[in-house]
């Protein structure tokens, strides 16, 4: 039966591999599974099958060459979001206290801090599931001294302001949530993609809230979708000047330098 699942559907070699943590050449060669094996192989098989995306199952994902713990109900970390990170990275200033809106796993604030050992940061997660996973990572990665996850809205936080914002919002539109992969639209929080029916949504209550939040002259690096920078350049351009982007490995403007003026 392995050989059959194992001919036909290539992908599954992977869900093999990573379910029951052995390689695929023990197992070709060896040709047994214990009970709890073949239970868990056709678990893992069936729930990949239906589109349940891979790191949920193994509760691990990679972002910028760390792994991070992942869960069900929290957004999973993209590879354009690595874009953020290195912006992030190279623009904010020496010694900052930078603040992450929308933390989900933690992925890229602790990224960014254990790169930079100059910064402080803040996770600010609306998700109670994902602050506590965000919590979690901190704790494995040790730098709960430097950052302190918070599980409230933006909107409603005040009374603390940063040299840096970091964000990756939810910005797709109507039209791209319902081209989403099944994977993603119905196994991934709606809250963390969904930007409204222009996708610009989260955008408009950011740049409401930013001068509250930042110093002057502080930064704000945000992500942004497809075709989506000039129109994120405006919605910005009346309290912060758009310094420079970042583009991702496709050439997609993927990331936003702004500075409050
Ligand atoms: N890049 C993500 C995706 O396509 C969307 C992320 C977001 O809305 N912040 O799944």
């Amino acid at each position: 039966m392995e050989k059959v699942f194992l001919s036909r559907f290539p992908e599954s070699f992977y869900v093999w591999k990573e379910v029951i943590g052995r390689s695929l050449s023990d197992l070709w060669l060896q040709d047994e599974l214990s009970r709890s094996e073949k239970k868990l192989l056709s678990l893992g098989l069936r729930c990949y099958w239906a589109g349940f995306p891979l790191p949920y199952l193994t509760g691990e994902a990679r972002f910028a060459e760390r792994i991070f713990k992942v869960r069900p109900g929290v957004f999973l970390p993209r590879q354009e979001s690595e874009v953020l990170l290195e912006a992030a990275e190279k623009e904010i200033p020496s010694n900052s206290k930078v603040l992450e809106i929308g933390t989900g796993t933690g992925a890229v604030i602790i990224s960014l801090l254990l790169n930079r050992a100059d910064l402080k940061g803040v996770g600010l997660e609306i998700s109670s599931k994902a602050a506590e996973l965000a919590c979690e990572n901190a704790c494995f990665y040790q730098i709960g001294s430097r950052l302190k996850v918070i599980n409230q809205d933006f909107e409603s936080f005040s009374g603390e302001k940063f040299q840096a914002i970091v964000c990756n919002p939810p910005y797709l539109s109507f039209y791209e949530i319902m081209a989403l992969p099944f994977s993603v639209r119905y196994y991934e929080p709606r809250e963390a993609l969904d930007g409204g029916e222009s996708g610009l949504e989260f955008y408009y209550k950011l740049s409401e809230k930013v001068r509250e939040l930042l110093f002057s002259g502080g930064l704000l690096l945000v992500e942004v979708g497809k075709r989506q920078s000039d129109m994120v350049k405006e919605v910005f351009s009346p309290f912060m000047s758009w310094e420079k982007s970042y583009f991702d490995g496709l050439g997609v403007e993927r990331v936003l330098v702004f500075r409050l003026r």
